[in-house]
């Protein structure tokens, strides 16, 4: 069976095509992050227009590089939400319009499943299994029992950790979005500074990092008071360990309490060189299998929503023609 995915939720157009759910024909992905690095974020009008411009284009390029043509598709799934509204309505009206023309079936697919998903290009999933999802406006540990089954176990009270790492590398100077560079800049960096680690209560698995934030705005400041100098890369290395710390502990308590068969990790964060390191080390002597998927399906991509969609087809769930896009669907 092969998926058509189409994902446009944020700032990347992207469609795959996608072979029995963990084989990845073709997989584009169109970037806008050129066109919003000097607003130092996402524009939503631009990121509109964008869509609307290259959607097309994206979808060629997915045909051309699969090699496969429009009979061989079985169903089109797409990003339903969350995310931005108005760039969602491009993927989802594009699905649409195909599915109808093409006449092939609709699936809507939660952007997190999604990102979830991407990890079965790795490994089959073995459940219950623990998801931390770690994303730029998502940070969750999710409990899955089943496929398409998702129960939320915990959830950041303020600041995805994604949006976290783009904050302090504005504060920085650094270009957005600021995950990577900080990333690169921790790893030459020294944790010399000791910043807090918000573990909340004891038996909680919720996530907190506005603490965390002011934390790094404060030291920053002070240090400009002092006029004395801190290095950015030692800024970006404590700020990082404390991130990884509270990320990964609470991960392995929720993975023990839950006796899962595995732990997966999902969303651009999960690109974060000292966030893989830690979780290696964390969970190598636990007897769970971690899987994290490979950089180029961490950040937002199709062939994670066919992956996903693919799960829906075999399950027989198919959208109808009044599938909308829903800026706030819940994951579940
Ligand atoms: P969501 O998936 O929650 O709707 P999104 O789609 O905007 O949000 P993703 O594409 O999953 O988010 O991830 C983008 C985020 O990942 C950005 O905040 C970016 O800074 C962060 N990120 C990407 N690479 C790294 C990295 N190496 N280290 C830290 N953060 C990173
Ligand atoms: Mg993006
Ligand atoms: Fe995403």
């Amino acid at each position: 069976k092969y998926i058509l995915g189409i994902e446009t939720s944020c700032d990347e157009t992207a469609v795959a095509i996608v072979k029995n759910g963990r084989e990845i024909i073709s997989n584009v992905v169109a970037s806008q992050i050129d066109s919003h690095k000097r607003f130092g974020g996402v524009v939503p009008e631009i990121a509109s227009r964008h869509h609307v411009e290259q959607i097309t284009v994206v979808l060629e390029e997915a045909f051309n590089e699969a090699k496969v043509t429009w009979d061989d598709i079985d169903a089109i799934a797409v990003t339903e939400g969350p995310g931005l509204v108005g760039a969602l309505l491009i993927g989802v009206n594009a699905a649409k319009a195909l599915a109808f023309a093409k006449n092939k079936p609709l699936i809507g697919v939660h952007h997190i499943a999604g990102h979830i998903y991407a990890n079965r290009y790795q490994s089959e999933f073995k459940f219950p299994l623990l998801a931390l999802i770690v994303s730029g406006g998502h940070t969750e540990l999710v409990l899955m029992k089943e496929h398409g089954s998702y129960e939320l176990i915990g959830e950041t009270r303020d600041d995805a950790a994604g949006e976290a790492y783009d904050k302090v590398a504005r504060m920085l100077g650094l270009p957005y979005p600021g995950g990577p560079h900080v990333d690169k800049l921790a790893a030459v960096g020294e944790e010399s500074i000791n910043f807090p680690r918000a573990w909340l209560e004891d038996d909680s698995f919720d996530f907190s990092f506005s603490g965390l934030k002011s934390s790094v705005i404060n030291t920053i400041h002070n240090a400009e008071q002092r006029g004395e100098e801190i290095k950015k890369e030692d800024i970006a290395a404590s700020f990082q360990a404390s991130v990884v710390d509270v990320l990964t502990t609470k991960t392995r308590k929720a993975a023990q309490k839950y006796q899962v068969k595995q732990v997966i990790v999902a969303g651009g964060v999960a690109a974060n060189q000292g966030l893989r390191k830690a979780l290696d080390e964390k969970f190598a002597d636990s007897g769970i299998p971690l899987l994290i998927p490979p950089l180029k399906l961490c950040t937002d991509n199709a062939a994670m929503i066919a992956a996903a969609g693919f799960i829906s087809y075999e399950r027989g769930l198919r959208a109808g023609w009044d599938l909308n896009a829903n800026p706030s669907l819940i994951l579940k």
